[in-house]
């Protein structure tokens, strides 16, 4: 089965873009994704091919049509009929590693790019389209929003990331973030690597890890740590930074 992306937008030539390099890159060549654009400016019924105006109430900017936007999702929808249809957008549900494993164990998904002022409202009401943040912050379009979200589905797809790494341990998947990485040189700078890691006992680095991965998230991202059971679930005394996070 092959991952289907159905990506809808006014740029199309934004896809696969950085999603053509790398392990996602990789995995197009091998056909494990796909990436399909449909430009939103065909389902335009005027000379100009306009697909927004201006806001209801008035004030700055413009807004996409639900007509047109109608037309182009019933285009996707006839196309991967059984894919969810996520819209990009800041007031939608904040994505998480949880929703991409999901995303990443189905035929695909289809992305509605916004821009400008965003969509009109009435197109989630008129079709079924889960919408989705990347963050509280604002992007100029939801192609990069499409982007970041494919990125976290790709690399879960069988065969991508390949059978050494199966990114379970990774930060979210187990509500937490991950614990702390290193590499050689042993000693940089007059920093050590600490004991444990070099001491071959697979069972005291286990340990490490993962109090130092409860201790971080506490820390670091205290509603994860909530959300994980924080308070009924403490981490082991002594497990506190001693950087300049404390
Ligand atoms: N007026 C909108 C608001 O204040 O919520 C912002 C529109 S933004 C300039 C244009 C488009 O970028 C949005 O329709 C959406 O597709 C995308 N976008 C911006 N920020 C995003 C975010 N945090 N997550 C997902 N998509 C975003």
């Amino acid at each position: 089965m092959t991952f289907t992306a159905q990506i809808l937008t006014l740029y199309p030539d934004m896809f696969p873009g950085p999603l053509g390099t790398s392990l996602a890159g990789k995995a197009l060549e091998q056909g494990k994704w796909t990436c399909n654009t449909v430009q939103m400016r065909d389902f335009a019924t005027d000379r100009h091919r306009s697909v927004d105006d201006t806001p209801a109430g008035g004030g700055a900017g413009m807004v996409l049509r639900a007509d047109i936007l109608g037309q182009a999702v019933d285009h996707a929808l006839a196309q991967q009929p059984d894919a969810p249809v996520i819209a990009m957008t800041p007031r939608g549900k904040p994505l998480t590693q949880r929703r991409v494993r999901e995303l990443s164990a189905g035929l695909g998904v289809t992305i509605l790019c916004g821009r400008f002022e965003g969509f009109d409202e009435r197109i989630f009401e008129g079709r079924d389209i889960e919408e989705v943040s990347i963050g509280d912050y604002v992007l100029s379009g939801g192609e990069m929003g499409a982007l970041v979200l494919l990125d976290a589905c790709i690399r879960l797809l069988p065969g991508v990331m390949g059978a050494s790494c199966s990114g379970d341990d990774e930060s979210f998947e187990t509500g937490l973030l991950e614990y702390p990485q290193y590499t050689r040189p042993v000693e940089w700078e007059g920093r050590i690597i600490p004991e444990v890691l070099r001491s071959g006992d697979h069972a005291k680095v286990e340990a490490w890890r993962k109090a130092k991965a409860e201790a971080d998230t506490r820390l670091r991202r205290p509603d994860l740590w909530e959300r994980h059971g924080g308070a009924s679930n403490p981490p082991p005394s002594g497990a506190r930074r001693t950087n300049k996070e404390d």
